[in-house]
């Protein structure tokens, strides 16, 4: 596939950080929605995608002192909204690209927290590029809020008591950093980008330091990563959601990071029940600055090139499984390669799963959240035996009811945003297996504990 140097395309922006440390206020604040206080039980749960066109960017990293807004080559931002590093790491494990650049986002009040450590863990491992967001300044005792500026001088703006308390707390935190062999450094005294991790203070809440975060992204994304964000015709498409619309039918989201999907593209994706073949009927977009999954217009296009986040309309995704791959049929005869392509990666995913001869069954939606449920039984000390995606069936509750004669205790499915079909229930309450069913993971967990519980009376 040919690379063009002169075409750049968006870098992919992750943001990862401790729970509570501000990831949806810094989303929300970069595209100035309010999805926060939509997410189910306030956790973010799904994936979701929002571009940032290049104008946007303009606009905010023009308050960052020394930031020329004619240097802007990249077409803009596509940020990831990730439900935690679970996901990240899941769809990293594929051989996904998905992540250029990430936002670890730390509470300067808190410092570095446990899943802080984890997500810095996992992308030193996976060598992803990141910069620290080092969040809430505003809760410095006494600090005067003003998001037009330069961070950095508005800093030296502050009374004396706020800097000693900003400097005191800041210090702290780069040794807290080099604790976990990570040097950083504050993003306008970073000389060298490739030794020293850069920090830019923020308010998320009050919109400080934004621009200066986003104008450091767009210079160090142009500067460091130009090789890897040359246009490539090859496709590289990854499904984040599958998910029903009225009037739509069931659609895919994907994030396009390389190559064009078209109208009229055939189609090859990975199916509960088998490989996927369709049409693209339409490709949509949201209108910039505004969140995939917020509900509003769509842009139709009969064409579309990466690195985007993109509705695509076909018909029959209902079975669809998220976090892999989306192929285009080019040519008649790929068509049955890609088919058992796209089926080996759900079985390659699946088999790499570690499960032991006695546990219980797991079933989820998505690799993701199949994925994030497996860690959350492994911190618990809950074995599994067998795991599958996508609706549950009888030769599932058949399976499980393997563990009757083993382990009673483990003979039960643990099914996470799946359908269970009443005659499916009805068939697993004669085999005397339970199913426990829920849609956020945290329900699911209680219950399941609160069942343990109750068999160890
Ligand atoms: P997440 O769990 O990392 O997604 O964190 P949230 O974005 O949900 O934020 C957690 C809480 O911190 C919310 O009550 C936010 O309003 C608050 N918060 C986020 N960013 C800031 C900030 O910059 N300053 C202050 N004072 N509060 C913030
Ligand atoms: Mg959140």
């Amino acid at each position: 596939a040919s690379r063009n140097f002169d075409v750049l395309r968006s870098p992919v922006i992750c943001v990862l950080g401790h729970v509570d440390t501000g990831k949806t206020k810094m989303l929300d604040t970069i595209r100035r929605t309010n999805v926060q206080l939509g997410e189910a039980g306030g956790i973010t749960q799904q994936i979701g995608a929002t571009r940032v066109p290049a104008e946007a960017l303009k606009e905010r990293c023009r308050k960052a002192r020394n930031f020329d807004p004619d240097s802007v080559k990249i077409p803009g931002f596509l940020i990831i909204d990730t439900p935690g590093h679970e996901s990240f790491a899941n769809l990293r494990s594929r051989g996904s690209s998905l992540c250029d650049v990430a936002i670890l986002v730390v509470d300067i009040m808190h410092g570095l927290e446990p899943q802080t450590i984890e997500s810095l863990k996992l992308l030193l491992k996976r060598g992803t590029p990141f910069v620290v967001a080092l969040n809430k300044v505003d809760r410095l005792y006494g600090y005067e809020s003003n998001p037009q500026k330069d961070i950095y001088q508005h800093l030296k703006a502050q009374s004396s008591n706020v800097q000693l308390e900003f400097k005191e707390r800041y210090e702290k935190i780069v040794t807290e950093f080099a604790e976990n062999s990570v040097n950083v450094a504050l993003s306008n005294q970073n000389k060298n980008t490739d030794e020293y991790v850069s920090i830019v203070p923020t308010s998320a809440f009050l919109g400080d330091g934004i621009g200066n975060l986003l104008a450091y992204i767009v210079d160090y994304s142009q500067d460091k990563l130009a090789e890897r964000l040359a246009f490539c015709t090859e496709l590289d498409c990854t499904v984040m959601e599958v998910r029903s619309l009225p009037g739509l039918g069931t659609t895919v989201d994907v994030i396009l990071l390389n190559g064009t999907l078209k109208r009229g593209d055939i189609i090859v994706l990975t199916g509960t029940e088998g490989p996927i073949c369709s049409e693209i009927r339409d490709l949509l977009m949201p209108a910039p600055l505004r969140e995939i999954r917020v509900k509003g217009d769509y842009e139709h296009y009969a064409s579309i090139q990466g690195a985007q986040g993109v509705k695509v309309l076909a018909k029959g995704l209902d079975n669809v499984v998220a976090g892999l791959p989306l192929f285009v049929c080019r040519r008649s005869d790929e068509l049955e390669v890609l088919k058992a392509d796209a089926q080996k990666q759900l079985e390659k995913a699946l088999t790499s799963i570690k499960k032991k001869p006695e546990g219980v069954y797991v079933q989820a939606s998505t690799l993701g959240s199949l994925e994030a449920l497996l860690e959350f039984l492994k911190s618990q000390k809950i074995p599994y035996s067998n795991v599958n995606i996508g609706p549950v069936h009888k030769k599932d509750v058949q399976k499980a009811a393997a563990m009757l004669d083993r382990n009673a205790e483990f003979a039960c499915i643990l099914a996470f945003d799946v359908p269970v079909d009443r005659d499916v229930q009805q068939f697993a309450d004669r085999e005397n297996v339970r199913i426990f069913q829920a849609n956020i993971i945290y329900h699911l967990q209680d219950n399941f504990i609160n069942y343990r519980e109750e068999l160890r009376l």
